[in-house]
């Protein structure tokens, strides 16, 4: 298809060499004949959305060769994310968008009989991260395209990403997920640029001719990593990077050297078989897994991308690594990539031969780390046996790092041995553990948190010796979301709506949404708004009604928390307020309240019994609760199964009320709150994360915020928290408990959900459900009393919308490339 008819009818940003309809068509209609083999007349809707993707892929392919044209001739620095999860959920639809092309292939579609977003549907989740981290990364690479930043995302290539959950008799039931299983025609594979990846074997110490210590590493077995790359199309069309998975494959290459070496051929050759290492996600957010495999995987898709960025750099610039700093900077998503400090470290030293000075200067230049979690359990440490067996000489360059950090740190605070204690990379516990949060901080040269909050947490409570170290060097960049995806693709009809009012450029200038802010109390906009806000609840109505055969009331409040299952996000904290409503409308029936719609999206770590049990007990609250005729209505509770990208661009503009109720000091930042936020949705929530920063653009008359701030949790667990308390002290939160235990929601089971009271209880309620209940419960009065103000809701949902510039991705972006990657965007032609 060589057309390039202009796109002037003023889809927004529209990209200068994009085609119009009837290319479009032709383009469609030639590769069902020519790529797939059929025909318009056979052509079922999976055929119509390969044929519309292959027809987007060579404006995308086409973008992409003069971005990669554009980065080389003009020698640019480029940041390198690497993350072990990228969340991107379906790229039809936003390639479409970013190409200014989406009104033009819905009405060539519609031409040739077919409605684009039925086709859409087609299309499965990319779901190669678990939630908020992985999704992060897939906003990033989305902003760093729109705003033409030489970038590249690198990670895995897992063949089976984050699990389908199904719900059987209300229980998570986990089945493989395979998004690539009839080809996935986004993905290149790259074999010209294969790496070989070392695990296992020993360290050899030699003397070289210049009386240099050599250390030569034999592999006990080699892998080779393959690069499938996705192109990831900047918004307008002009900038195309990409975002490079590395999948593992057997190695023809046998290692004799070590077969001779010992005649031990590792045993562990028998556990991991090569193919093994990017079969799977691990399913577990926020919890450090310790395994084996996990470890291999970090360790394989870092090894592959350094060999990657060097090769590259080596094209322009031989054996010279003096610019090598100049030309690269490398961002670490959280700890699961900072095995790559120690293998740049054994490259440089190693391989280039540089001094360890040296090599120590360009690592520490290159590297930052992005800090996601203060929970203890998501902090990765990895024995020293398991590094000694799988990669024996990064174990000794560790040593080798924390030993001249030690000598730092005397220098700082000589002799004072609980400094150097709480400082070591290696934490001398009953097994030695190496801290890989340490390691990071140690190797990098910036370290972020991602809300001011959590940032002044990671310094006050998680480094706090780091800061002391290193002053400035622990600072804050704010996470953020692309309103490409989440407002403008997810949301057309109040997309449309704000261009008529403030014009087309907020999807790239999200400030520019404050223009909405002088229609806030303009009854005929609140009309408007109210009213693609009541479509979006109508199509979401029905979605349930299809998938659970629920009938919901669209009049309702839409009242939705979707996020990870996890007891610090507290979604048993709004189960207790459901039941208290159900309580108090069951012993009065003309308790007053507005109907209401509770609605859950949520996957548990298949290992998390607890989160596993809370899952478990929505579902039974929720079977009794919509088959109540005593609550005539006034409730439903719904729990949508299989939570991901997808189902979120559904949920979240069509909600009222968002959800958002972490323990204070617990929820690093949260995303999904200024998804929902952005769309309309007022927030329920806890002064916690990036909510803080919410209510602060939005302003407290626009918020519900309740409960303890982080001081005061602080204050009550030091005090010594016992539950009891208000287990005694409140007649309803009792009541609530004891009603766990019965078999009320579980006919015939009685205690099937009591281990939800006992870690509220007996296992002392260590995210303060039971503390922060009453002022929850008092909040949600407010949010019942303020909707029935049809007006007053209106008014505060728009300034909601208008005010929330401040977290589009660019911004976070912009942040980064200013105060910690110097980058500049790079004109593509
Ligand atoms: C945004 C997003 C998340 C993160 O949600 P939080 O409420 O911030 O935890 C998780 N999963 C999906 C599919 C998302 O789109």
């Amino acid at each position: 298809m060589n057309a390039k008819i202009g796109n002037k009818t003023g889809a927004p940003a529209a990209a200068e060499n994009t085609i119009a309809k009837k290319e479009f068509k032709e383009a469609v209609i030639q590769h069902l004949h020519c790529t797939l083999g059929t025909d318009e007349n056979k052509a079922n809707n999976h055929a119509w959305w390969k044929a519309t993707c292959a027809t987007m892929q060579e404006q995308v392919l086409e973008g992409l060769r003069k971005t990669q044209k554009s980065h080389y001739l003009n020698d640019t620095r480029a940041v390198h994310y690497f993350s072990a999860e990228f969340l991107m959920g379906r790229l039809l639809s936003n390639n479409l968008q970013n190409f200014g092309l989406f009104d033009v292939a819905n009405e060539a579609l519609k031409e040739l009989g077919v409605e684009l977003s039925d086709i859409m549907e087609e299309e499965p989740d990319m779901a190669l991260g678990n939630g908020g981290l992985g999704r992060l990364a897939a906003c990033f690479i989305d902003s760093l395209a729109t705003m033409e930043l030489p970038a590249i995302g690198y990670g895995i290539h897992y063949e089976h990403g984050l699990f389908r959950q199904e719900i059987q008799n209300g229980a998570q039931i986990e089945r493989p997920d395979s998004w690539r299983d009839f080809g996935n025609p986004w993905e290149i594979c790259r074999p010209e640029s294969i790496q070989q990846i070392s695990l296992y074997g020993y360290v050899e110490t030699k003397y070289g001719d210049n009386g240099r210590i050599q250390k030569e590493w034999h592999p006990g077995l080699i892998v080779k990593g393959v690069p499938w790359d996705i192109p990831v199309v900047g918004y307008g069309g002009k900038t195309v990077n990409v975002l490079r998975l590395w999948k593992s494959e057997a190695s023809h290459y046998f290692n004799w050297d070590v077969f001779n070496a010992g005649g031990y051929v590792d045993a562990q050759r028998e556990n991991i078989q090569a193919e093994t290492i990017s079969k799977v996600l691990y399913p577990n957010d926020e919890t450090e897994a310790g395994k084996e495999l996990r470890l291999i995987q970090q360790y394989f898709f870092c090894s592959c991308s350094l060999k990657d960025i060097i090769r590259r750099y080596k094209r322009a610039h031989g054996d010279d690594w003096s610019r090598f700093v100049e030309q690269v900077v490398i961002q670490l998503n959280d700890t699961h990539p900072a095995i790559a400090i120690p293998e740049l470290m054994r490259i440089l030293v190693d391989r280039a031969e540089l001094d360890w000075d040296k090599a120590w200067d360009i690592c520490t230049q290159v590297f930052a780390y992005t800090n996601h979690t203060l929970l203890p359990e998501a902090l990765e440490k990895w024995p020293a046996r398991m590094l000694e067996k799988i990669l024996p000489r990064h174990l000794e360059i560790i040593y080798e790092i924390n030993h001249r950090f030690m000598a730092l740190v005397d220098k700082k605070w000589p002799g004072d041995n609980s400094k150097k204690a709480a400082l070591s990379i290696i934490e001398e516990s009953n097994e030695k553990m190496v801290r890989m949060g340490h390691l990071s901080v140690i190797g990098s040269f910036a370290v972020n948190g991602v809300a001011e909050i959590h940032s002044k947490l990671v310094k006050q409570n998680l480094f706090p010796e780091f800061d002391e170290l290193w002053p400035g060097k622990l600072t804050n960049v704010t996470n953020g979301i692309t309103p490409r995806r989440w407002l403008k693709a997810c949301n057309p009809a109040l997309s449309k709506l704000i261009d008529k009012k403030i014009g087309t450029d907020w999807p790239t200038q999200l400030t520019k949404l404050e223009g909405l802010l002088k229609y806030a109390k303009n009854k005929t906009f609140q009309k408007q708004f109210m009213k693609v806000k009541l479509e979006n609840k109508k199509r979401l109505a029905a979605e349930i009604k299809t998938l659970l055969d629920i009938d919901v009331d669209v009049n309702a409040i839409f009242d939705v928390q979707i996020k990870r299952l996890h007891e610090y996000k507290r979604q048993h904290l709004n189960l207790l307020h459901i039941m208290s409503l159900y309580r108090r409308l069951l012993e009065n029936p003309d308790y007053d309240m507005h109907p209401r719609v509770f609605i859950f999206g949520a996957k548990a770590a298949p290992g998390y019994k607890l989160a596993k049990d809370i899952i478990y007990a929505i579902n039974k609250v929720a079977d009794k609760i919509n088959n109540d005729p005593r609550v005539n209505g006034k409730i439903k509770v719904v729990f949508l199964p299989n939570y991901r990208v997808s189902l979120a661009e559904k949920m979240i503009p069509a909600s009222d009320v968002s959800e958002q109720i972490s323990t204070a000091g617990k929820e690093a930042s949260g995303t999904g709150n200024m998804k929902l936020a952005l769309n309309g949705a007022l927030t329920i929530g806890t002064l916690d994360g990036a909510n803080i920063e919410i209510a602060e653009e939005v302003g407290e008359d626009n918020i519900f915020i309740f409960g303890l701030d982080v001081d005061q949790v602080h204050e009550l667990k030091s005090n010594g928290y016992n539950p009891y308390d208000f287990y005694y002290k409140d007649a309803e939160i009792k009541a609530i408990l004891d009603w766990l235990e019965t078999d009320y929601f579980t006919p015939g089971r009685p205690g099937a959900l009591v281990s939800i009271k006992q870690s509220l209880l007996d296992q002392g309620d260590p995210y303060l459900v039971l503390a922060d209940f009453r002022a929850y419960s008092d909040a949600q009065k407010r949010v019942d009393e303020a909707y029935r103000d049809k007006d007053r809701w209106a008014e505060m949902a728009i300034i909601n919308t208008a005010k929330m510039g401040k977290f589009t991705s660019d911004r976070s972006i912009a942040d980064y490339v200013s105060r910690i990657w110097k980058l500049s965007s790079c004109e593509v032609r």
